[in-house]
């Protein structure tokens, strides 16, 4: 009870899909047009063939009345030679009647009426002066007949009447009624089972890539929907396919991502407890514990930095847009400068700088001055002792051009283009000795292309390292 064998759920989905009801309309239309064609083709048919026989014998009534009223006098035997005198004009029954509806002339030998009053009512209405004709289509023969009034000086003298009963006209309507109907069944009989065909080929399609989605969200990224052709479904499939690559490199990154920052954060965590433990077990002087605290303490800056780099980076990931500003470049690398200098000072390193007027850009001033800080920061831990770093701030067309320029160790040529990616350190104890986990660079990335802008790398023409970032200029009147 209630539980439904998966052939019968197939069923049942086949029967509510919406393909199904396509192919039903379109069935349904194709038979209304075909029962239509057929009423018109019989119809129109019928309507020549009846056409054809009131021309053919109201000619022949033509002929007779011509002839009759050469006659002086209407008398039966007058009558029936003139109407033997035409050629060709034999008809299934013929009458002549006088004025008042008696025979005088009837071709039929058996049931002949000459003599007798007629009061049929094609006769009755040529009698009273109208041309009459009427046909029918019934028991496999058409029916027509004619009744045309014998006029002299405005007075009715009689009347001729003509019965055509045919029934090979009738055999050929009949036998083309079958045939369209014939082929109408046939054609339906096609338009279902295509229909079917192609609405069930459809739905095997469509339940091919409702089974890729179900295996993604199971988490089956590999997964590939498999469809030959080139049509929509085929495109779909292709960018479900796109889709479920994206979705499997970002998972790797994301795992990446994961597996190094727990390991970045292991590493100091393992030497405070390192440290602590040697504090707890050994005995040690008074100078040698506050070594070990001071290392501690450093070891805590650098969680705290390294935290602070991974929820920057988490920021940037999210789709949360922070305010933008209108600020003057220049003024953010000065406060960097400044906030560097006792940096630089400690190492003997000069800082210097070409600041260019009117560099305005449109961005969040924190992303700016992220950018230019880790640069600069960089490029002064790098650097060799007594080394100097250049600032350059320039207008180049619609952007405005940052270059930071050291003398330090430089980057090798190999190393460059993974500089940005996470985690990627050079040289990896030289760079965590200088206090680094490989995320300054990804976070300058990410900020610059969050803002529109680039970052790039080369090598310096005299040693050392150029990085060159690039923002929109911001001008005034150009909005
Ligand atoms: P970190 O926090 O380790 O400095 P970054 O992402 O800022 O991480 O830099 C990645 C690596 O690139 C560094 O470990 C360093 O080896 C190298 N690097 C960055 N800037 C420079 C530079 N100006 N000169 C030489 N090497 C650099």
């Amino acid at each position: 009870m209630g539980i439904i064998s998966k052939p019968d759920r197939k069923l049942s989905l086949f029967l509510r899909s919406s393909q199904l009801r396509f192919a039903i309309a379109y069935i349904l239309i194709t038979a209304v047009v075909l029962f239509l064609l057929n009423i018109y083709t019989s119809s129109t048919m019928r309507r020549m063939i009846f056409r054809a026989q009131q021309q053919s014998l109201e000619e022949k009534a033509q002929l007779m009345t011509t002839a009759l009223l050469q006659l002086e006098d209407l008398s039966s035997p007058d009558t029936e030679l003139a109407i033997n005198s035409l050629d060709d004009l034999r008809t299934t029954r013929t009458v002549v009647t006088d004025a008042s509806g008696v025979a005088l002339y009837d071709s039929l030998e058996i049931g002949n009426a000459e003599g007798k009053l007629l009061l049929f009512p094609e006769l009755v209405t040529a009698l009273e002066g109208q041309d009459v004709f009427y046909s029918t289509n019934a028991d496999g023969a058409i029916e027509s007949r004619v009744a045309m009034p014998l006029m002299r000086g405005g007075q009715v003298l009689g009347a001729v009447y003509l019965m055509q009963y045919d029934t090979d006209q009738a055999e050929l309507i009949d036998a083309l009624q079958t045939n369209v109907l014939r082929i109408s069944i046939a054609l339906e009989s096609g338009v279902i089972l295509i229909s079917l065909l192609f609405s069930t080929a459809f739905s095997r399609r469509i339940r091919r890539i409702l089974h890729s989605v179900r295996m993604m969200r199971e988490g089956d990224y590999s997964h590939k929907v498999q469809l030959r052709g080139h049509d929509e479904l085929v495109h779909l499939g292709r960018e479900f396919n796109n889709l479920a690559e994206r979705l499997e490199e970002s998972e790797q990154i994301r795992r990446q991502f994961v597996s190094d920052a727990s390991h970045e954060l292991k590493t100091p965590l393992a030497s405070i407890k390192l440290l602590s433990d040697s504090i707890l077990q050994n005995e040690m002087d008074a100078s040698t514990e506050r070594e070990f605290i001071g290392d501690i303490g450093r070891e805590a800056d650098r969680l705290g930095r390294l935290s602070q780099k991974l929820l920057t980076l988490t920021r940037l990931d999210s789709a949360v847009e922070d305010e933008r500003e209108i600020i003057d470049a220049a003024a953010t690398v000065r406060k960097v400068t400044r906030m560097l200098m006792p940096l630089a000072d400690l190492r003997g390193i000069t800082i210097d700088s070409t600041l260019a007027d009117g560099c305005t850009v449109m961005t969040v001033e924190d992303d700016l001055y992220q950018v230019v800080f880790n640069l600069t920061e960089n490029a002064i831990k790098y650097n060799r002792d007594g080394g100097s770093v250049r600032l350059d701030l320039t207008k180049d067309g619609e952007d405005v051009v940052l270059t930071v320029a050291d003398t330090g160790v430089g980057i090798p040529q190999e190393a460059m283009e993974h500089i940005f990616e996470r985690f990627y350190r050079v040289d990896k104890a030289r760079s965590r000795a200088a206090g680094g986990a490989g995320l300054g660079l990804s976070i300058v990335h990410d900020m610059a292309v969050r803002n529109f802008g680039t970052v790039s790398v080369s090598a310096g023409l005299e040693g050392g390292t150029v990085f060159t970032v690039t923002f929109p200029l911001y001008e005034e009147d150009a909005e």
